[in-house]
């Protein structure tokens, strides 16, 4: 496809030209190139180059398509390329509105970077207090020597030759009823109007980078094992300025040695003997905010619970914590010494004296 001139260029006219200045450059030009007058060598030619150029900008619709793409927006139009056609005007609006309605997504846009998955594993106290982590993360960034740009550094990136900047080109396809012209993202700049001359040796012109990087992440207090947490725009670079994405970090809470998590409560299973139970007793309880107090009550049963309130987990984004829930566990003894036997029996004998007197 030969080169075409720009459309303005033939008739003389600026871009931001009226368009009755564009008539009367028409005319004039017309005048001069007409083959009735003009019998110079390419006068014909020139002729129907400023017929094509009047063609196309004396139309609004199409003049600014050719302001945006181009001769390859509206090239499918110029009489040429429609040979065989007998009334061009309806089939040539129709394809008009094909092509306007294509040419919405002719560039290839600006894409979203990728997300990025990590994960930190915490203990039950990082959980409850909030910590620190560091994350080691393998990232894609725009290349460090070029931008991005994928040009070597200093070089410029030119005009695509191929589509004239346009990132579109016209396929011409022969059918049963002519020739049809498609408007194709030129596969040479990809759709981008640009090409670049010398390629960035450093990223070899990918305009790419994977880095390791290490990510100093805040966990809140309160986070639950499973939570995920999300740092906004700080995944894989974008294509073609697209926003970057988002690293994802998966939290895995360890279990504890001595407590149970649910949600907010943390659930602590205390052992006492019979002794205690039945005669009561001041013990020390563990918790994640150091230990507690707690008095035993004279004939406490197993199962009983006994809430020490804000002594659990504060919920996530909230100034409130969830408490500690006691559980007492009576333990019978596994191994009695003779005297301790001696001493149960003893004791069974008064409890079933007692049981009888009560029937
Ligand atoms: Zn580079
Ligand atoms: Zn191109």
């Amino acid at each position: 496809m030969a080169i075409k001139r720009d459309y303005y260029e033939i008739l003389g006219v600026k871009k931001d030209a009226g368009s009755e200045d564009i008539k009367k450059a028409f005319r004039k030009m017309a005048f001069q190139c007409h083959p009735d007058h003009n019998h110079d060598d390419g006068a014909e030619g020139r002729f129907k180059e400023i017929n094509e150029a009047y063609e196309v900008l004396s139309n609004a619709e199409k003049r600014s398509t050719y302001d945006r793409f181009g001769h390859a927006g509206v090239d499918g139009f110029s009489g040429q390329d429609f040979e065989g056609f007998g009334g061009m005007g309806s089939i040539f609006e129709d394809f008009y509105e094909f092509f306007s309605g294509a040419t919405s997504s002719a560039h290839k846009s600006p894409k979203r970077g990728s997300d990025i998955r990590s994960q930190a594993t915490i203990t039950m106290e990082e959980a409850a207090f909030g910590c620190q982590r560091n994350i080691d993360i393998s990232r894609i960034e725009n290349c460090t020597a070029c931008h991005g740009t994928r040009a070597k550094p200093g070089s410029q990136p030119i005009r695509c030759p191929d589509c004239n900047g346009n990132g579109r080109v016209q396929r011409v396809q022969q059918s049963l009823f002519g020739r049809f012209a498609n408007i194709v993202t030129c596969p040479r700049c990809e759709g981008e109007g640009k090409t670049i001359t010398e390629l960035c040796p450093q990223c070899r012109g990918t305009g790419k980078e994977k880095h390791k990087r290490s990510i100093t992440i805040e966990i809140p207090a309160g986070v639950d094992d499973g939570n995920e947490m999300r740092l906004n725009g700080q995944g894989n670079v974008g294509e073609r300025g697209g926003p970057a994405g988002n690293i994802y970090i998966t939290v895995t809470v360890l279990p504890h040695r001595l407590f149970k998590r649910d949600g907010a409560n943390i659930l602590y299973e205390l052992p006492v003997n019979f002794a205690q139970a039945a005669l009561g007793a001041d013990l020390t309880v563990p918790t994640l905010h150091g230990e507690v107090k707690l008095k035993v009550p004279a004939g406490s049963q197993t199962g009983q619970i006994f809430q020490f309130k804000g002594k659990g987990i504060p919920y996530l984004n909230r100034n409130r914590h969830g408490d500690q829930l006691v559980r007492l566990l009576v333990v019978t003894p596994e191994r009695l010494t003779k005297q301790q036997r001696q001493l149960f029996q003893e004791l069974a004998d008064s409890l079933s004296r007692d049981d009888k007197k009560g029937k």
